[in-house]
């Protein structure tokens, strides 16, 4: 049996025909300034007793994305960052 690497993507739904997508994480290009803010952050959460380090490449989810059934476009939006309220809006074209 051959093998294969198995990477984090990230998944959304598509709420036109429901069809689940899976997105691979595109790598961040960071200053090195932004990198040393980012590390300052997620040791900042990190719970106490455990240390955080630093490893690899940041991944960001993608700003836009393709349904793979029906080809509706979304903006992606991940986490806490701002959303649309109501999904029927148009999404702003940036
Ligand atoms: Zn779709």
């Amino acid at each position: 049996m051959g093998s294969v690497e198995i990477q984090s993507a990230f998944k959304w739904t598509c709420i036109h025909c429901g069809q689940l997508n899976f997105h691979a994480g595109i790598a961040a290009e960071l200053t090195e300034e932004q990198r040393k803010t980012l590390e300052a952050e997620m040791r900042a959460q990190a719970p106490p007793g455990s240390e955080w380090i630093p490893e690899g490449t940041w991944i960001m989810a993608p700003k836009e994305v393709e349904c793979s059934r029906c080809q509706t476009k979304y903006k992606g939006v991940y986490g806490d960052e701002e959303e649309s309220a109501d999904p029927t809006e148009p999404f702003p074209e940036s």
